[in-house]
């Protein structure tokens, strides 16, 4: 019943999310927030890119339509035309520049997904296998716990008494199994006197150093 306890507690302890998932989950949404950024990024900078088109071709409008007729004005327009044209080719490389991270962000995020889900699946199917070993682990017990009772009835009270206050001192085994003379709780040589009652079977036979009840095959 100890082992099985012990088991269902270590499975259980691995039942839940692991570090690893939680941490690919992040991974993932900081690169969906990357790249959220980097496409606000590209908004702003395709707008920028627009309202100086906008002007630009506001003011060629001006500088053909033919309505300026003076000279200074016109080689005024002109200026401030090739200033905008300039000023657009900055703004382009800028967006050609960001849709470029953008690419790159949208890679990293497929990645990260691709890794995400790929653990999460091998993590089900593990949260799987361990529910059913939990499932048994409880049913192992539950017939175990009904057994006890039942293997308690006539059992002499001195020697249940004394495995009871053995298993308190000696971290849940009172009971030591003796092989090749030796007492398997402690490792020490067991006297020849101390073996041989222990062979006979009468009576409970304790170990002379860690006391736990010895037990022979
Ligand atoms: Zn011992």
């Amino acid at each position: 019943m100890d082992s099985a306890v012990a088991r269902l507690s270590e499975v259980e302890a691995q039942l839940g999310e692991t570090e690893e998932l939680v941490a690919a989950r992040e991974l993932v949404e900081q690169r969906r927030g990357e790249v959220r950024q980097i496409q606000e990024r590209q908004k702003s900078l395709d707008w920028d890119a627009e309202e100086v088109r906008r002007k630009a071709l506001e003011i060629e409008g001006k500088l053909y339509g033919g309505t300026v007729k003076n000279p200074k004005e016109l080689e005024d327009l002109q200026a401030d035309l090739s200033s905008l044209r300039s000023q657009l080719r900055k703004r382009e490389d800028a967006v050609l520049e960001v849709m470029l991270e953008l690419e790159d962000a949208e890679t990293a995020l497929k990645e990260a997904e691709a890794a995400l889900a790929e653990l999460e699946s091998a993590w089900k199917a593990e949260q799987a296998s361990l529910t059913e070993t939990q499932a048994a682990l409880k049913g192992e017990i539950q017939a175990l716990e009904a057994k006890r009772p039942r293997q308690l009835e006539g059992m002499d009270r001195a020697a249940l008494s004394l495995y009871q206050t053995l298993r308190e001192r000696r971290q849940g085994a009172a009971v030591a199994v003796v092989e090749r003379g030796l007492c398997q709780g402690c490792r020490i040589t067991l006297p020849m006197s101390i073996l041989q009652k222990a062979r006979s079977g009468l009576g409970l036979v304790q170990c002379v150093s860690c006391e736990r009840i010895l037990l022979v095959n």
